[in-house]
């Protein structure tokens, strides 16, 4: 059976029709409207990409588990917005709504980097941190939906401020948009680039960067012990496949780290699109 998946990003819906090993079949992506006029749009990307027996949407922000948006602060106008239950009664088939970072691991998990783990965390450094953990086998949202909100973290009381209303949050510091704090103004494109030809002072930061990101991977890895990390998002690509300066600095953040097997750090391997792939596999998977 084939299924549909569709990532709402800030600025773009992207859908997916999928069959059930993740391929892709077909694909169409729209500018993302007000909330008000979310479930219209997510309705008509459903029919154009052939309107199959499931649907799956990957959402930022705090989702509840019958698909209400409780709060997605970079949607404009999403306050407690029915998305799931509104497409379930117009569409008359299985939907499922989910965190977009949550889709993502799942994605990774199912058909990407992480394919065969046990118990994995998966991290996307984009404007924010999103994640998805997976223990045991299975994928892990919490009483309520919320789990695996680990750019939130807090990492440096009294740090910067974060848009969430707290301060020192992981992602303020190891995020793709971080990057430009720490170096001063600087784009991360430009910090990497430099980093690539040799200069020092861009060295120095992204050692910095790779610092503050393995403290979140180490803290982490002690709560929930992973075999793998996947790390996604466009920064991972700056990095050019090689993450040794991240995973030596989480050699020293960890807890009893000569004791203990460390997690393999690997980048994500379906780029922007594990979102859509993992939402619309959510539903095949009933997880
Ligand atoms: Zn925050």
């Amino acid at each position: 059976m084939n299924h549909v998946g569709i990532d709402v990003g800030g600025t773009k819906c992207h859908g997916v029709l999928v069959d059930e090993l993740g391929a892709i079949l077909a694909e169409v992506r729209y500018p993302t409207p007000h909330a008000s006029e979310l479930v219209a749009l997510l309705e008509s990307m459903f029919r154009e990409l052939g309107g199959h027996a499931t649907l799956g949407i990957g959402v930022p922000g705090l989702i509840s588990h019958e698909g209400i948006v409780r709060a997605s602060p970079n949607l404009k106008g999403a306050h407690n917005t029915p998305v799931g239950p509104a497409l379930r009664s117009s569409l008359g088939i299985s939907v499922h709504v989910e965190n977009d970072a949550t889709s993502a691991a799942f994605g990774e998990w199912q058909v990407g980097a992480a394919r065969g783990a046990q118990n994995a965390v998966m991290v996307t450094l984009g404007t924010g941190i999103g994640g998805g953990i997976v223990m045991g086998n299975v994928l892990h949202r919490g009483a309520h939906g919320f789990a695996g909100e680990i750019g939130h973290m807090v990492v440096e009381r009294n740090g910067i401020q974060c848009p969430c209303g707290l301060r020192g949050c992981w992602e303020r510091y190891a995020s793709g948009s971080a990057l430009k704090h720490l170096s001063g103004g600087l784009s991360g494109e430009d910090v990497f680039k430099a980093f690539h030809a040799g200069d020092e002072a861009a060295g120095a930061v992204i050692d910095t960067y790779a610092e503050w990101i393995a403290i979140g991977l180490a803290s982490l890895t002690n709560i929930c012990d992973p075999e793998i990390i996947v790390i996604g998002g466009g920064v991972v690509e700056s990095f050019a496949g090689d993450l040794t300066v991240v995973t030596n600095h989480l050699a020293k953040e960890l807890y009893s780290s000569d004791a203990r097997p460390h997690p393999r750090v690997v980048a994500a391997s379906l780029g922007e699109r594990a979102g859509a792939i993992g939402a619309a596999l959510l539903v095949s998977h009933n997880t």
